[in-house]
């Protein structure tokens, strides 16, 4: 990197990501300077970033009560604005995919941790990509730690494999998940996550999601793309060449690290002072298949991504409600997984949609989740 500094877009400030890419900018403020922020609804939380971080223009998805001299502008024209060199996208669902699309168009780099943005759309977002030279660099860890060993190789992957914690529930019985309370689900054993993200590691939805997040990304065939879980959380993937020769990006569970990673890239800096591994004791790392058929979430969502078209757009949408259902304790946490495998079994699947195609796919869905309960 040279001497100028890098221009960064946040969008989804105020969630964990956002929050925690924050932290990375404001450790590392000879670098950069957050002059876009958008935020959801916590009001409080954005006006003490905009007050810190004095962005030159901000966006709020509710109207805000304090005024600020920045340019209130939409998520896609931050994401797209010319001063703009990298952007950070840290929502989550399917808020992301328009700004995605915008930042994209316009040939910035962007830092994708909303994942659904590829999971919905991936053979629209990498082809918008490529089509305007513009870099997507993955946030989230295990792809993250794909994008590291991958890094100065010249040879695809023969295999990819993507380690799970598990979640907090791996070891419960079928009768135990039924019970399964909000508060349990989200306690995550070993990452600081916001809910959404938590509770799909909790029902194994989110590993599904990331297979097809990583298919996509890295171009990888859905089928050389295997789960590993890995209580740990050290061990964040797992690249395997046609040699036999495996390389695994190690480091402490800190989303921090995967956040300020996308950022610096090419480079590697030290200035965020993020906790160092001791690997002399670390002792004991384990590594077992994982158990498909005790995580229904998994399944639909492995389903969903061979099948393609629209079902992965609809897979996220379901969920997506089916998860705020169950965080206001309208559903069971077993419940999740059967809304979303009735919602699919109900779909038309249209393949190769276009961004249209997928919107109405994605409005069907969630329409068609209400609907059933609210009866
Ligand atoms: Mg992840």
């Amino acid at each position: 990197m040279d001497g100028s500094i890098k221009k960064v877009a946040v969008l989804g400030s105020t969630g964990s990501v956002g929050q925690q890419a924050l932290d990375v900018i404001r450790a590392l403020n000879a670098k950069f300077r957050a002059i876009g922020l958008a935020g959801g609804g916590n009001l409080r939380i954005l006006e003490r970033q905009i007050k810190e971080f004095q962005p030159d223009m901000f966006y709020s998805s509710i109207t805000p009560d304090f005024a600020y001299k920045g340019d209130f502008l939409s998520m896609e024209e931050i994401a797209s604005h010319p001063d703009v060199d990298l952007v950070i996208v840290a929502t989550s669902g399917k808020v992301g995919l328009s700004p995605t699309l915008a930042a994209l168009k316009a040939g910035k780099t962007v830092a994708l941790a909303n994942k659904e943005v590829l999971v919905m759309a991936g053979e629209i977002i990498t082809h918008t990509a490529r089509l305007h030279k513009a870099q997507i660099q993955p946030v989230d860890s295990e792809h993250s730690a794909i994008w590291q060993c991958l890094r100065g190789e010249e040879s695809k992957p023969q295999r990819i494999f993507l380690t799970a914690s598990g979640g907090p529930f791996y070891h419960y019985s079928p009768a135990q998940l039924s019970e399964v309370t909000v508060e349990q689900a989200l306690h995550h054993p070993t990452w600081k996550m916001g809910k959404k993200i938590t509770v799909d590691s909790a029902t194994l939805m989110n590993k599904g999601l990331e297979v097809i997040e990583a298919h996509w990304l890295f171009a990888v065939p859905l089928e050389r793309i295997e789960i590993l879980i890995h209580p740990q959380s050290i061990v964040h993937s797992i690249v395997e060449f046609v040699d036999g020769s495996l390389k695994a990006q190690l480091s402490f569970p800190d989303m921090r690290l995967p956040i300020q990673y996308a950022l610096c890239y090419p480079e590697r800096l030290s200035g965020a002072g993020l906790p160092h591994l001791d690997v002399s004791k670390i002792q004991c790392l384990k590594f077992e298949p994982v158990n498909l058929n005790k995580f229904p979430c998994l399944k639909l969502a492995l389903s969903a991504g061979r099948q393609g078209g629209t079902y992965p757009a609809v897979l996220c949408a379901a969920n997506e409600v089916a998860l705020e259902l169950f965080l206001n304790q309208r559903i069971s946490f077993t419940d999740i997984a059967t809304i979303v495998q009735g919602i699919l079994e109900q779909h038309q699947n249209i393949a190769q949609p276009s961004l249209e195609e997928i919107l109405a796919a994605d409005a069907w869905a969630r329409e068609r989740v209400r609907k059933q309960k609210s009866r």
